[in-house]
Protein backbone atom coordinates (compact mmCIF):
# COMPACT_ATOMS: atom_id res chain seq x y z
CA UNK A 1 0.00 0.00 0.00
CA UNK A 2 2.66 2.19 -0.57
CA UNK A 3 1.96 3.75 -4.07
CA UNK A 4 -1.93 4.30 -4.30
CA UNK A 5 -3.39 5.63 -7.50
CA UNK A 6 -6.83 6.79 -6.78
CA UNK A 7 -9.03 7.80 -9.46
CA UNK A 8 -11.81 10.24 -9.03
CA UNK A 9 -10.15 11.46 -5.57
CA UNK A 10 -12.09 14.50 -6.02
CA UNK A 11 -15.38 12.76 -5.85
CA UNK A 12 -17.57 12.58 -2.74
CA UNK A 13 -16.20 9.12 -1.54
CA UNK A 14 -12.62 9.26 -3.30
CA UNK A 15 -12.44 12.64 -1.00
CA UNK A 16 -13.29 10.76 2.30
CA UNK A 17 -11.15 7.37 1.26
CA UNK A 18 -8.01 9.95 0.49
CA UNK A 19 -8.78 11.70 4.01
CA UNK A 20 -8.83 8.38 6.19
CA UNK A 21 -6.51 6.59 4.47
CA UNK A 22 -3.84 9.53 4.99
CA UNK A 23 -4.43 9.66 8.29
CA UNK A 24 -4.49 6.13 9.07
CA UNK A 25 -1.38 5.22 6.83
CA UNK A 26 1.59 7.31 7.69
CA UNK A 27 3.84 5.13 4.82
CA UNK A 28 0.97 5.51 2.14
CA UNK A 29 1.60 8.17 -0.89
CA UNK A 30 -1.53 9.15 -2.59
CA UNK A 31 -1.25 10.11 -6.36
CA UNK A 32 -4.60 11.65 -7.16
CA UNK A 33 -6.01 11.40 -10.96
CA UNK A 34 -9.44 13.29 -11.51
CA UNK A 35 -10.27 15.16 -14.53
CA UNK A 36 -12.68 17.72 -11.98
CA UNK A 37 -15.89 16.89 -13.95
CA UNK A 38 -18.75 19.03 -12.26
CA UNK A 39 -18.95 16.62 -9.73
CA UNK A 40 -15.28 16.69 -8.87
CA UNK A 41 -13.95 19.73 -6.20
CA UNK A 42 -10.87 20.43 -5.61
CA UNK A 43 -11.95 22.36 -2.52
CA UNK A 44 -13.05 18.34 -1.27
CA UNK A 45 -9.18 17.80 -0.61
CA UNK A 46 -8.73 21.70 0.78
CA UNK A 47 -6.90 19.96 4.34
CA UNK A 48 -4.57 17.92 2.72
CA UNK A 49 -3.51 19.34 -0.46
CA UNK A 50 -0.35 20.75 0.98
CA UNK A 51 0.72 17.10 2.52
CA UNK A 52 4.15 15.72 1.25
CA UNK A 53 2.18 12.40 0.74
CA UNK A 54 -0.30 13.75 -1.67
CA UNK A 55 -0.24 14.96 -4.97
CA UNK A 56 -2.87 15.33 -7.79
CA UNK A 57 -3.04 14.98 -11.51
CA UNK A 58 -6.10 16.90 -13.14
CA UNK A 59 -6.23 14.40 -16.02
CA UNK A 60 -9.01 11.77 -17.68
CA UNK A 61 -8.59 8.06 -16.87
CA UNK A 62 -9.92 7.90 -20.89
CA UNK A 63 -6.08 9.45 -21.36
CA UNK A 64 -3.96 6.52 -22.13
CA UNK A 65 -0.57 8.47 -22.66
CA UNK A 66 -1.20 10.37 -19.05
CA UNK A 67 -2.22 6.70 -17.23
CA UNK A 68 0.51 4.87 -17.90
CA UNK A 69 2.82 8.07 -17.88
CA UNK A 70 1.69 8.07 -14.06
CA UNK A 71 2.24 4.44 -13.56
CA UNK A 72 5.93 4.38 -14.82
CA UNK A 73 6.64 7.87 -12.96
CA UNK A 74 5.22 7.25 -10.09
CA UNK A 75 5.71 3.56 -9.35
CA UNK A 76 2.02 2.99 -8.98
CA UNK A 77 1.57 -0.53 -6.94
CA UNK A 78 -1.99 -0.14 -5.76
CA UNK A 79 -5.01 1.37 -7.75
CA UNK A 80 -8.45 2.53 -5.86
CA UNK A 81 -10.83 3.30 -8.93
CA UNK A 82 -13.60 5.22 -7.89
CA UNK A 83 -13.75 7.50 -11.45
CA UNK A 84 -16.77 7.78 -12.74
CA UNK A 85 -20.06 9.22 -13.82
CA UNK A 86 -22.26 8.76 -11.00
CA UNK A 87 -25.72 9.85 -11.20
CA UNK A 88 -28.67 7.98 -12.61
CA UNK A 89 -30.53 10.44 -13.86
CA UNK A 90 -27.96 12.54 -16.16
CA UNK A 91 -27.46 8.50 -17.54
CA UNK A 92 -30.98 8.80 -18.54
CA UNK A 93 -30.38 11.96 -20.28
CA UNK A 94 -26.73 11.85 -21.47
CA UNK A 95 -25.88 8.65 -21.58
CA UNK A 96 -22.52 8.89 -24.03
CA UNK A 97 -20.27 10.10 -20.56
CA UNK A 98 -21.31 6.73 -18.84
CA UNK A 99 -19.95 4.53 -21.34
CA UNK A 100 -17.17 6.81 -22.17
CA UNK A 101 -15.64 7.39 -18.29
CA UNK A 102 -16.99 4.32 -17.01
CA UNK A 103 -16.14 1.68 -19.71
CA UNK A 104 -13.56 2.99 -21.72
CA UNK A 105 -12.06 4.54 -18.53
CA UNK A 106 -12.04 1.41 -16.74
CA UNK A 107 -10.28 -0.29 -19.70
CA UNK A 108 -7.60 2.28 -20.30
CA UNK A 109 -6.51 1.66 -16.30
CA UNK A 110 -6.43 -1.97 -16.60
CA UNK A 111 -4.48 -2.28 -19.72
CA UNK A 112 -1.99 0.47 -18.08
CA UNK A 113 -1.81 -1.96 -14.79
CA UNK A 114 -1.25 -4.82 -17.17
CA UNK A 115 1.74 -3.22 -18.93
CA UNK A 116 3.18 -1.64 -15.85
CA UNK A 117 2.62 -4.60 -13.45
CA UNK A 118 4.13 -7.64 -15.80
CA UNK A 119 5.91 -9.94 -13.23
CA UNK A 120 5.52 -7.78 -9.89
CA UNK A 121 1.40 -8.80 -9.69
CA UNK A 122 2.09 -10.50 -6.13
CA UNK A 123 3.10 -6.46 -4.52
CA UNK A 124 -0.25 -5.15 -6.56
CA UNK A 125 -3.45 -4.42 -5.97
CA UNK A 126 -6.33 -2.87 -8.16
CA UNK A 127 -9.44 -1.99 -6.70
CA UNK A 128 -12.78 -1.24 -8.44
CA UNK A 129 -15.21 0.35 -6.56
CA UNK A 130 -18.61 -0.26 -8.06
CA UNK A 131 -21.94 -0.45 -6.93
CA UNK A 132 -25.01 -2.75 -6.15
CA UNK A 133 -27.22 -1.48 -8.98
CA UNK A 134 -25.60 -3.88 -11.18
CA UNK A 135 -27.67 -6.36 -9.71
CA UNK A 136 -31.38 -4.47 -10.81
CA UNK A 137 -34.36 -4.39 -8.45
CA UNK A 138 -35.43 -6.35 -6.14
CA UNK A 139 -38.94 -7.49 -5.09
CA UNK A 140 -40.45 -7.27 -1.55
CA UNK A 141 -38.16 -10.18 -0.06
CA UNK A 142 -34.53 -11.05 -0.59
CA UNK A 143 -31.14 -9.68 -0.68
CA UNK A 144 -28.16 -9.19 -3.32
CA UNK A 145 -25.54 -11.61 -2.59
CA UNK A 146 -22.03 -11.53 -4.83
CA UNK A 147 -23.96 -14.97 -6.34
CA UNK A 148 -26.51 -12.58 -7.54
CA UNK A 149 -26.88 -12.38 -11.93
CA UNK A 150 -26.45 -9.39 -13.17
CA UNK A 151 -29.66 -7.43 -14.19
CA UNK A 152 -28.41 -3.40 -14.69
CA UNK A 153 -31.40 -1.06 -15.17
CA UNK A 154 -29.93 2.09 -16.38
CA UNK A 155 -26.95 3.59 -18.44
CA UNK A 156 -25.50 4.12 -15.38
CA UNK A 157 -25.55 0.51 -13.81
CA UNK A 158 -25.28 -0.93 -17.32
CA UNK A 159 -22.04 0.97 -17.70
CA UNK A 160 -20.71 0.14 -13.86
CA UNK A 161 -21.87 -3.89 -14.88
CA UNK A 162 -19.91 -3.50 -17.88
CA UNK A 163 -16.23 -2.36 -15.88
CA UNK A 164 -16.97 -5.07 -13.51
CA UNK A 165 -16.71 -7.90 -16.69
CA UNK A 166 -13.66 -6.04 -18.06
CA UNK A 167 -11.97 -5.84 -14.18
CA UNK A 168 -12.73 -10.16 -13.76
CA UNK A 169 -11.85 -10.49 -17.25
CA UNK A 170 -8.38 -9.30 -16.61
CA UNK A 171 -8.10 -11.12 -14.10
CA UNK A 172 -9.02 -14.20 -15.48
CA UNK A 173 -7.00 -13.62 -18.58
CA UNK A 174 -3.72 -11.95 -17.29
CA UNK A 175 -3.68 -12.43 -14.29
CA UNK A 176 -4.49 -9.28 -13.24
CA UNK A 177 -4.45 -9.01 -9.41
CA UNK A 178 -7.88 -7.02 -9.17
CA UNK A 179 -10.38 -6.77 -6.09
CA UNK A 180 -14.53 -5.42 -6.85
CA UNK A 181 -16.56 -4.19 -3.83
CA UNK A 182 -20.38 -3.59 -4.86
CA UNK A 183 -21.55 -1.27 -2.34
CA UNK A 184 -25.01 0.23 -1.78
CA UNK A 185 -26.35 3.60 -1.44
CA UNK A 186 -23.47 5.35 0.48
CA UNK A 187 -24.24 9.53 2.39
CA UNK A 188 -21.78 11.84 4.64
CA UNK A 189 -20.36 15.10 4.11
CA UNK A 190 -18.57 16.48 0.51
CA UNK A 191 -21.99 14.38 -1.33
CA UNK A 192 -22.34 16.35 -4.54
CA UNK A 193 -26.05 18.49 -3.95
CA UNK A 194 -28.27 16.65 -6.62
CA UNK A 195 -27.93 13.29 -5.13
CA UNK A 196 -31.08 12.62 -2.27
CA UNK A 197 -29.98 13.36 1.55
CA UNK A 198 -27.10 16.57 0.24
CA UNK A 199 -30.65 18.09 -2.53
CA UNK A 200 -33.31 17.53 1.28
CA UNK A 201 -30.69 18.97 3.77
CA UNK A 202 -30.09 22.03 1.02
CA UNK A 203 -33.95 22.52 0.09
CA UNK A 204 -34.87 21.74 3.52
CA UNK A 205 -32.88 24.38 5.01
CA UNK A 206 -33.57 26.77 2.56
CA UNK A 207 -37.36 26.56 3.13
CA UNK A 208 -37.79 25.18 -0.65
CA UNK A 209 -39.93 22.39 -2.03
CA UNK A 210 -38.81 18.75 -1.66
CA UNK A 211 -39.37 16.78 -4.83
CA UNK A 212 -39.67 13.29 -4.03
CA UNK A 213 -39.75 10.50 -6.87
CA UNK A 214 -43.36 8.54 -7.13
CA UNK A 215 -44.90 8.03 -3.83
CA UNK A 216 -41.55 8.00 -2.07
CA UNK A 217 -41.73 3.91 -1.35
CA UNK A 218 -38.78 3.50 -3.37
CA UNK A 219 -36.13 1.52 -0.27
CA UNK A 220 -32.34 2.14 -0.52
CA UNK A 221 -30.16 0.09 1.64
CA UNK A 222 -27.93 3.33 3.54
CA UNK A 223 -24.34 3.35 4.44
CA UNK A 224 -21.86 5.77 6.26
CA UNK A 225 -19.81 6.89 3.69
CA UNK A 226 -16.50 6.53 6.32
CA UNK A 227 -18.01 2.86 6.91
CA UNK A 228 -17.46 2.62 3.37
CA UNK A 229 -13.98 3.81 3.22
CA UNK A 230 -13.00 1.22 5.87
CA UNK A 231 -14.20 -1.81 4.36
CA UNK A 232 -12.28 -0.26 0.69
CA UNK A 233 -8.83 -0.37 3.13
CA UNK A 234 -10.09 -3.77 4.78
CA UNK A 235 -10.78 -5.04 1.54
CA UNK A 236 -7.54 -3.93 0.08
CA UNK A 237 -5.45 -5.15 3.02
CA UNK A 238 -7.13 -8.49 3.59
CA UNK A 239 -9.38 -9.17 0.34
CA UNK A 240 -8.88 -12.39 -1.50
CA UNK A 241 -7.44 -11.49 -5.14
CA UNK A 242 -9.94 -11.91 -7.95
CA UNK A 243 -12.69 -12.14 -5.30
CA UNK A 244 -16.24 -9.70 -4.77
CA UNK A 245 -17.40 -8.10 -1.67
CA UNK A 246 -20.64 -7.19 -0.99
CA UNK A 247 -20.99 -3.69 1.01
CA UNK A 248 -23.75 -2.43 2.60
CA UNK A 249 -25.19 -1.00 5.69
CA UNK A 250 -27.89 -3.42 6.87
CA UNK A 251 -30.36 -0.61 6.38
CA UNK A 252 -33.29 -0.19 4.55
CA UNK A 253 -34.95 2.87 4.54
CA UNK A 254 -38.20 4.40 2.09
CA UNK A 255 -37.04 7.14 0.46
CA UNK A 256 -39.72 9.38 2.08
CA UNK A 257 -38.83 7.71 5.93
CA UNK A 258 -35.46 9.49 4.55
CA UNK A 259 -36.68 12.67 3.91
CA UNK A 260 -38.96 13.22 6.60
CA UNK A 261 -36.22 12.49 9.22
CA UNK A 262 -33.85 15.10 7.27
CA UNK A 263 -36.95 17.52 8.13
CA UNK A 264 -37.04 16.74 11.85
CA UNK A 265 -33.50 17.26 12.46
CA UNK A 266 -33.21 20.65 10.70
CA UNK A 267 -36.60 22.10 12.00
CA UNK A 268 -34.41 20.70 15.64
CA UNK A 269 -30.83 21.78 14.80
CA UNK A 270 -31.98 25.40 12.74
CA UNK A 271 -35.41 25.75 14.06
CA UNK A 272 -39.04 26.24 12.50
CA UNK A 273 -39.33 27.89 9.11
CA UNK A 274 -40.05 31.77 9.21
CA UNK A 275 -43.50 30.97 8.38
CA UNK A 276 -43.78 28.80 11.54
CA UNK A 277 -44.12 25.67 8.78
CA UNK A 278 -42.70 22.13 9.67
CA UNK A 279 -40.29 21.48 6.99
CA UNK A 280 -42.10 18.08 6.23
CA UNK A 281 -44.65 20.64 4.61
CA UNK A 282 -42.59 21.18 1.98
CA UNK A 283 -42.17 17.69 0.37
CA UNK A 284 -44.02 17.50 -2.66
CA UNK A 285 -44.41 14.32 -4.58
CA UNK A 286 -43.15 14.51 -8.68
CA UNK A 287 -43.49 12.38 -11.58
CA UNK A 288 -40.98 9.14 -11.01
CA UNK A 289 -37.89 8.63 -12.64
CA UNK A 290 -38.38 6.58 -15.95
CA UNK A 291 -37.30 2.19 -14.94
CA UNK A 292 -36.99 3.42 -10.70
CA UNK A 293 -35.80 0.93 -9.46
CA UNK A 294 -37.68 -0.15 -6.36
CA UNK A 295 -35.84 -1.94 -4.02
CA UNK A 296 -32.00 -2.32 -2.92
CA UNK A 297 -30.77 -4.71 0.11
CA UNK A 298 -27.23 -6.28 0.55
CA UNK A 299 -25.92 -9.19 1.61
CA UNK A 300 -22.95 -8.16 3.79
CA UNK A 301 -22.15 -11.33 4.89
CA UNK A 302 -18.73 -12.09 3.08
CA UNK A 303 -16.48 -9.43 3.82
CA UNK A 304 -18.51 -9.96 7.52
CA UNK A 305 -17.46 -13.22 8.06
CA UNK A 306 -14.28 -13.88 5.76
CA UNK A 307 -12.61 -9.71 6.67
CA UNK A 308 -13.94 -9.50 9.65
CA UNK A 309 -15.73 -5.91 8.31
CA UNK A 310 -18.50 -4.05 10.62
CA UNK A 311 -19.98 -0.91 9.93
CA UNK A 312 -19.67 1.19 13.07
CA UNK A 313 -22.35 4.11 12.36
CA UNK A 314 -25.87 3.77 12.38
CA UNK A 315 -28.23 5.49 10.12
CA UNK A 316 -29.48 7.53 13.07
CA UNK A 317 -25.87 8.86 14.44
CA UNK A 318 -24.38 8.72 10.63
CA UNK A 319 -27.27 11.34 9.45
CA UNK A 320 -27.08 13.88 12.17
CA UNK A 321 -23.46 14.10 11.56
CA UNK A 322 -24.28 14.60 7.96
CA UNK A 323 -27.03 17.50 8.42
CA UNK A 324 -24.48 19.30 10.68
CA UNK A 325 -21.82 19.00 8.32
CA UNK A 326 -24.23 20.53 5.69
CA UNK A 327 -25.33 23.63 7.91
CA UNK A 328 -22.10 23.65 9.33
CA UNK A 329 -20.38 24.24 6.13
CA UNK A 330 -22.77 26.53 3.64
CA UNK A 331 -19.68 27.83 2.01
CA UNK A 332 -19.20 24.87 0.38
CA UNK A 333 -22.36 24.25 -1.27
CA UNK A 334 -22.38 27.87 -1.93
CA UNK A 335 -19.39 27.87 -3.75
CA UNK A 336 -20.80 24.84 -6.34
CA UNK A 337 -24.10 27.00 -6.95
CA UNK A 338 -21.94 29.88 -7.80
CA UNK A 339 -20.17 27.78 -10.12
CA UNK A 340 -16.51 28.60 -8.47
CA UNK A 341 -16.35 24.49 -8.47
CA UNK A 342 -18.99 23.00 -10.03
CA UNK A 343 -21.96 23.71 -12.18
CA UNK A 344 -23.57 27.05 -11.65
CA UNK A 345 -26.88 26.90 -9.83
CA UNK A 346 -29.19 26.69 -13.12
CA UNK A 347 -27.22 23.80 -14.84
CA UNK A 348 -27.29 22.45 -11.13
CA UNK A 349 -31.05 22.84 -10.45
CA UNK A 350 -31.75 21.37 -14.87
CA UNK A 351 -30.25 18.10 -13.43
CA UNK A 352 -32.34 17.32 -10.41
P1 LIG B 1 -18.82 11.39 -7.62
O1 LIG B 1 -19.68 11.64 -8.82
O2 LIG B 1 -19.03 12.19 -6.40
O3 LIG B 1 -17.27 11.54 -8.02
C1 LIG B 1 -16.75 11.06 -9.22
C2 LIG B 1 -15.37 11.68 -9.41
O4 LIG B 1 -14.80 11.12 -10.61
C3 LIG B 1 -15.40 13.20 -9.59
O5 LIG B 1 -14.39 13.79 -8.79
C4 LIG B 1 -15.11 13.40 -11.07
O6 LIG B 1 -14.45 14.62 -11.36
C5 LIG B 1 -14.23 12.18 -11.36
N1 LIG B 1 -14.25 11.80 -12.79
C6 LIG B 1 -15.35 11.62 -13.57
N2 LIG B 1 -14.96 11.29 -14.81
C7 LIG B 1 -13.61 11.23 -14.80
C8 LIG B 1 -12.64 10.91 -15.78
N3 LIG B 1 -12.98 10.60 -17.06
N4 LIG B 1 -11.33 10.94 -15.43
C9 LIG B 1 -10.97 11.26 -14.17
N5 LIG B 1 -11.85 11.60 -13.21
C10 LIG B 1 -13.16 11.57 -13.52
O7 LIG B 1 -18.99 9.83 -7.32
P2 LIG B 1 -19.02 9.06 -5.91
O8 LIG B 1 -20.39 9.10 -5.38
O9 LIG B 1 -17.88 9.50 -5.08
O10 LIG B 1 -18.76 7.57 -6.42
C11 LIG B 1 -17.41 7.08 -6.58
C12 LIG B 1 -17.47 5.64 -7.09
O11 LIG B 1 -18.19 4.84 -6.16
C13 LIG B 1 -18.20 5.49 -8.43
O12 LIG B 1 -17.46 4.58 -9.22
C14 LIG B 1 -19.56 4.94 -8.07
O13 LIG B 1 -20.05 4.12 -9.11
C15 LIG B 1 -19.23 4.12 -6.83
N6 LIG B 1 -20.35 3.99 -5.86
C16 LIG B 1 -20.99 5.12 -5.40
C17 LIG B 1 -22.02 4.96 -4.46
C18 LIG B 1 -22.73 6.17 -3.89
O14 LIG B 1 -23.73 5.97 -3.17
N7 LIG B 1 -22.29 7.38 -4.14
C19 LIG B 1 -22.39 3.68 -4.01
C20 LIG B 1 -21.69 2.56 -4.53
C21 LIG B 1 -20.66 2.74 -5.44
Amino acid sequence: MEKILVTGGCGFIGSNFIRLTLAAFPEAQIINLDKLTYAGNAHNLTDVASDPRYCFYNGDICDAELVDKIFCDEGINTVVHFAAESHVDRSISSPAAFIQTNVVGTFTLLEAARKAWSGKGEKCRFLHVSTDEVYGSLGEAGLFSELTPYDPRSPYSASKASSDHLVRAYHHTYDLPVLITNCSNNYGPYQFPEKLIPLMINNASHGKELPVYGDGGNIRDWLFVGDHCEALLTVLKRGMIGRTYNIGGDCEKLNIEVVRRICDLIDEMAGPLPSGKRRQDLIRFVEDRFGHDRRYAIDAGRIKSELGWEPSVTFDEGLRMTVKWYLDNRSWYKAILNGSCGPNSEQLFAAL
